[in-house]
């Protein structure tokens, strides 16, 4: 049985309630994994620390999407599709994420809602692709690297993306998220504390099969998980591996914890196929 905090009940009429309490009437949400292109013989150096650097993998560059029935279709990262992206890392197999999403059927303008799990190019990219859609990222990661004028603070993100998502802002578009474990939506929670960037989030999903992970690059690969393994690319490995273990714990199987870039996805996931896994 679910408990009610009292001060929910007493609050719910004005909307003031942000206590934790799992909704009785939460939507169960379908996600899948869309994989809208390839990187191909990508270091695997690079994603799982102090591995062999002479591995290489062709890793999948994915978005996640969340759909409740008749509600809401949210989408966890946008991927990349400007010129200087393609240009630098040549995907194969690639389809923009916007034209992608009909491999799911849905039209860009039916995406309700983008989380950005953090402002790297491959992920934060596509988010002007959707037109109608609520942008959230953390409070603290959008400050870290966004100036008050639209400048990129730092090289982490690229000038273009520093732009675009300040035009978003001021567009009233961007949803600002204050810090750790906050349930965005009903169903949909963030966490922060893997470290990839200054304010990565992942975040939980409930669905018919219990709770889904999206790890994004906050564990790029199984590996890291498997074998507790700090991403290669993180500010502070100790707080990457605490949040994997967390993620283990958050998640209602192992299985249901999705890498941000793992190929090996949609082996575990063949269905319905045609590069969309169903995680549930
Ligand atoms: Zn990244």
């Amino acid at each position: 049985m679910r408990k009610i905090h009292l001060a929910c009940v007493l609050l719910a009429a004005a909307a003031a309630c942000t206590h934790a309490v799992p909704k009785a009437d939460a939507p169960s949400y379908e996600v899948d994994a869309i994989r809208y292109g390839v990187l191909q013989r990508f270091p695997v150096s690079g994603l799982v620390a102090g591995a062999d650097t002479s591995r290489r993998m062709d890793v999948a560059a994915m978005i996640w999407l969340a759909r409740a029935p008749g509600g809401r279709n949210v989408l966890m990262d946008a991927g990349f599709y400007r010129e200087k992206f393609m240009n630098r890392w040549k995907p194969a197999n690639y389809e923009r994420p916007s034209v992608a999403v009909a491999r799911v059927g849905l039209k860009p303008d039916d995406i309700t809602d983008v989380i950005i799990s953090h402002i790297h190019w491959d992920h934060a990219d596509g988010a002007d692709l959707f037109p109608n859609a609520r942008i959230w990222i953390q409070r603290e990661e959008y400050d870290k690297y966004i100036d008050s004028t639209g400048r990129a603070k730092s090289s982490t993100i690229d000038s273009l993306d520093a732009a675009m998502l300040f035009g978003i802002a001021r567009a009233g578009r961007i949803r600002l998220v204050d810090g750790d474990s906050v349930e965005i939506m009903p169903g949909i929670r963030v966490f922060t504390g893997g470290k990839h960037t200054f304010a990565s989030q992942f975040a939980t999903v409930q669905t018919s099969n219990g709770t889904v992970v999206l790890a994004s690059d906050n564990a790029y690969l199984y590996e890291n998980l498997d074998e507790k393994r700090p991403i290669a690319q993180t500010l502070d490995s100790l707080s990457n591996l605490r949040a994997q273990a967390r993620m283990k714990q958050l998640a209602s199987a192992p299985r249901l914890i999705v890498p941000g870039h793992d190929p090996l996805l949609f082996v575990r996931f063949p269905a319905p196929g045609n590069g969309v896994a169903r995680i549930r």
